[in-house]
């Protein structure tokens, strides 16, 4: 087994899994978190970490990276066991002395030990959809990104950002301030799919020499020596081949996301990516086992952030009453 035996297992480090770790240790239980990605999150962190956020309660304007930095000093502060970089398994009960406990496994060789566990897994441990060029994969950590988590990291490099939708055209123009001008900007279609200001925005730079847009375009070929220096992309009209300078090959092509082996836990679904709860406790069909956040459904869900902080505050109460025999009783925080 890996390190004791806790209260509460919590099942992905977004910003459901940091609330509901607050929560239970808020009320004394001890917690362990088990997060795929080797960084805690979820979809803010990896997916929008520089841009704002509006619509949580108490923050009328914040960034991703530091709502999650808020939610994790908040989540860890009564000292919850966090396991990155490990993709849950199988999930197992054990009779141990007179209690039952849940062992979760992960792919990495966890086990970890549990009276309870809340799954918030989002959509799943996810991946970013990869460029069909041969061996992108050894171009990954010498130039090829699938986020932008900090601009930084782009100063005066030479860019190419692939993609048709938002993140592409976001980043197209969230990096003039940093990269070395223009950047390219290249869509398989003729026609982005990202909101029409923003393609408007990127057309007005590209006359100002800042971008240059390359609709009907694929990456073919990655170029360099130990770091990327260059890209051959093709025109898939004209069957045109240039070589094009870049130092940073920004691919935002969205993610795979897969709820994977927790389906087949013998958790009931709703639909085909949520586990379905009873929202008055967050409790699944299976005992012991509850869910919180964007993975919990039930009719009528809403997958926003406030709302998966709700549910992780009834699943961590509703799992402590569980495991205590008690009735629930939220517990106010205010000393
Ligand atoms: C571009 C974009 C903009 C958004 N803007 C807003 C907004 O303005 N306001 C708002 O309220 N919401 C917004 N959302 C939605 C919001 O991000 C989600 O509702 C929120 O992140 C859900 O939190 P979560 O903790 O439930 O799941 P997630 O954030 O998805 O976190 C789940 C975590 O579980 C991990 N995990 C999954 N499976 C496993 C496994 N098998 N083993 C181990 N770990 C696993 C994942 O790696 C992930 O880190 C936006 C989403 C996107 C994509």
């Amino acid at each position: 087994m890996s390190g004791d035996t806790v209260d509460i297992t919590i099942l992905g480090a977004g910003p459901s899994g940091l609330a509901a770790a607050y929560y239970a240790g808020h009320r004394d239980a001890t917690v362990r978190i088990v997060e795929s990605l080797e960084q805690i999150g979820g979809q803010v962190a990896a997916t929008y970490p520089e841009k704002h956020v509006y619509d949580v309660a108490g923050h009328p304007k914040i960034l991703g990276q530091k709502l999650v930095e808020l939610c994790a000093e908040q989540g860890l502060q009564y000292g919850a066991e966090v396991r990155l970089g490990e993709e849950a398994a199988t999930l197992e009960r054990v009779a141990e002395e007179d209690e039952e406990l849940l062992v979760l496994t992960t792919k990495q060789g966890g086990h970890y030990r549990s009276r309870s566990l809340i799954i918030t897994a989002g959509h799943g441990a996810f991946e970013p959809r990869k460029l069909g060029v041969e061996d992108v994969e050894r171009w990954e950590g010498r130039g090829v990104h699938y986020f932008v988590r900090q601009k930084e990291l782009f100063r005066d490099r030479t860019c190419v950002i692939v993609g048709g939708g938002d993140s592409a055209l976001d980043w197209t123009l969230g990096l003039q301030d940093t990269v070395r001008p223009p950047i390219a900007l290249v869509h398989r279609r003729d026609r982005f799919r990202a909101l029409e200001s923003s393609v408007n925005e990127a057309k007005e730079l590209e006359s100002a020499g800042r971008v240059r847009i390359m609709t009907s375009c694929e990456v073919r070929e990655i170029h360099g020596d130990g770091h990327i220096s260059a890209v051959t992309i093709e025109n898939t009209t004209s069957g045109e081949l240039e070589q094009v300078p870049c130092e940073a090959l920004i691919t935002l092509l969205g993610f795979h996301s897969h709820l994977g082996a927790i389906t087949e836990w013998g958790l009931e679904l709703e639909g085909k990516r949520q586990i379905k709860v009873n929202p008055m406790t967050m409790e699944t069909n299976v005992p012991r086992v509850f869910a919180a956040g964007d993975v919990a459904g039930y009719p009528g869900k809403i997958t926003l952030i406030t709302v998966g902080m709700g549910e992780a505050a009834i699943a961590a109460n509703n799992a402590i009453a569980l495991i205590r025999g008690e009735k629930v009783q939220p517990k106010y925080s205010t000393d």
